[in-house]
């Protein structure tokens, strides 16, 4: 697999592709279309369940507001002389005054003349047939009724009658009465008819024909019957009302998927699958061997570790050693590389006892007192495996002059303690012959490149010969990495190299192959 294409944390980027914002967006779309299909089905009940709920609570309104009517009329009746002075017409008329309501009151006899009114005084009519009736069909001889007023007008009239039927009334305009109710309807954009006995008091409709659903309510106590229209408009106002809790909830839902999404990609990425393969010690050493070629015979081997994941496939260490550097777990790496260099040793003494094994130790460790703290503790604890071992190090630009010296000192220390030390990739770096000579190495490990450009190129074969040449005046031993051909060994061999590492003896082996070769070369075959 293309290890390249690999992210290592979040997959958005300020130069992602149209095509990758869309990948985002499309779900979010999605998200808060169903919400808004689902929300907009909920909202046909929801509607309803509102309309009847005002409904019911505009009857109880007004039921009360009626009730509390009759009770001041039947107060005011009881407090009234019934001959009808002045007193008793003041007394009308102030109640007419302090109600926002009431615009007349009248007395009557019990057989319905009204003898006395607030805005008349004395006086001489009779409250109607449909009236009285009314009256004597309710049980609590309160009632209303909806008949013209002496001025033609159409007007409530609330009856408190006593028992012998003789009582007070009141005249209530039906706009002021229906104020009490209707702005919320109107609100609602309900559509609605309010009727008294038969008669219709007021009906709003706009769009009849479009009604989808209609809702009837009767008073128990009261003539008062009301039915509420539900509309398309109904609907879009009520879903408008509550619009915003459907923002709210699409928002939260795609919001916590894509927390959830980003958490996937997160676990999915190749920091995190690194940091998990460490703690599952899932990484593993490859040891590939380098050779004597006077002899010719194996005398040594390179570890090399390999990361087998099952959701990334293999990763070349060239990919996730460098990220093990930037998020800093490459200390954890090496412990384990370590580890796993000891249990090999462990596993098969007799195999590896005059062989060396290399262990790779990225340049940016080799500053830092816990490492080497780290490697006086492993030489006091292995001092059997110890001599075994050659560390390799890369040449560096990045150090500082003061960074150097720590190199110096440390790779100095090192030495003392007994480890070997390698210079890996000799050549690539900048330092050049500086950093050479300042630090005593045993082995300068020449890099694949010139390797590969032998005797095509004459400069690189009088490079080759220079670094040999060095080498042996520093006293130190020279292999030569990525030899892949038999015309490589021997060129190599007469500008007088000894040690070679490449594929053309072995590609990098698992452990249990390396085993098996190593056990091949010990029984001479
Ligand atoms: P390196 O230390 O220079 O290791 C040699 C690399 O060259 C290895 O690549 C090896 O497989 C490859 N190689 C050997 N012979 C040939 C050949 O004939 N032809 C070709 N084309 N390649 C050859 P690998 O295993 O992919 O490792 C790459 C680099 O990753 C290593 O370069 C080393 O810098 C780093 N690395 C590997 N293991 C570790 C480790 O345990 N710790 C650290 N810090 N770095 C490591
Ligand atoms: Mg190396
Ligand atoms: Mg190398």
């Amino acid at each position: 697999m293309d290890n390249t294409a690999l992210s290592e944390t979040s997959p958005i980027s300020s130069r992602q592709p149209f095509i990758d914002r869309l990948s985002i967006l499309t779900p979010v779309i999605i998200i808060f279309a169903i919400v808004f299909t689902l929300s907009a089905i909920k909202n046909i009940y929801d509607t309803s369940a509102h309309a009847k709920s005002l409904g019911y609570s505009a009857i109880a309104t007004l039921e009360d507001y009626l009730d509390n009517t009759a009770s001041e009329l039947s107060e005011l009746n009881r407090h009234i002389s019934k001959t009808c002075n002045v007193e008793d017409t003041q007394r009308l008329r102030q109640y007419v005054f302090q109600s926002p309501k009431a615009k007349e009151v009248s007395l009557f006899d019990a057989k319905g003349q009204v003898y006395c009114s607030s805005n008349e005084g004395k006086t001489s009519f009779d409250v109607g047939e449909a009236a009285l009736k009314q009256i004597k069909k309710t049980q609590t001889l309160t009632t209303i009724v909806l008949s013209e007023s002496r001025s033609h007008d159409t007007a409530i009239f609330i009856y408190s009658a006593n028992k012998d039927l003789s009582g007070i009334n009141a005249l209530l305009p039906p706009n002021l009465f229906l104020e009490l109710i209707t702005p919320q309807f109107e609100l609602q954009h309900y559509d609605y008819q309010v009727n008294i006995l038969q008669h219709s008091l007021e009906h709003k409709s706009g769009s009849e024909n479009q009604a989808y659903r209609s809702y009837d309510f009767k008073s128990e106590r009261y003539p008062i019957t009301l039915t509420i229209n539900l509309t398309p408009q109904s609907y879009f106002t009520h879903y408008g009302q509550h619009i915003w809790r459907v923002i709210l909830l699409a928002s939260a839902i795609a919001v916590l998927y894509q927390a959830i999404r980003n958490y996937k990609l997160t676990r999915n990425s190749l920091a995190f699958s690194l940091k998990e393969a460490i703690n599952n010690q899932e990484l593993v050493l490859n040891f590939q061997p380098i050779v004597d070629i006077h002899q010719p015979k194996i005398v040594g081997s390179e570890a090399l570790i390999r990361w087998n994941n099952p959701d990334h496939g293999s990763i070349s260490p060239t990919i996730f050693i460098p990220l093990a550097e930037r998020i800093q777990v490459i200390e954890q790496i090496t412990h384990q590389v370590f580890q796993l260099v000891t249990d090999f040793v462990n596993l098969n003494p007799h195999l590896v006892q005059s062989q060396y094994i290399s262990i790779n130790v990225s340049r940016t460790l080799i500053t830092k007192s816990k490492f080497v703290e780290f490697l006086e503790r492993y030489a006091k604890r292995h001092p059997d495996i110890l001599p075994l071992l050659l560390l390799e190090i890369t040449e560096d630009n990045d150090f500082s002059p003061k960074e150097l010296e720590t190199v110096r000192t440390n790779l100095g220390h090192l030495k003392q303690l007994g480890f070997k030390i390698a210079m890996d990739d000799f050549g690539t770096g900048y330092s050049g012959l500086n950093f050479i000579h300042q630090h005593a190495f045993d082995i300068i490990k020449i890099d694949q490149v010139f390797i590969k450009g032998l005797s095509q190129n004459s400069a690189i074969d009088s490079v080759i010969t220079s670094m040999i040449k060095l080498a042996k005046q520093l006293k130190m031993r020279v292999i030569a990495e990525g030899v892949e051909t038999h015309e490589q060994v021997e060129q190599l061999r007469g500008l007088g190299v000894r040690y070679i590492q490449g594929f053309y003896y072995s590609e990098p082996l698992p452990a249990e192959d390396y085993i098996l070769k190593l056990t091949a070369q010990m029984e001479g075959y």
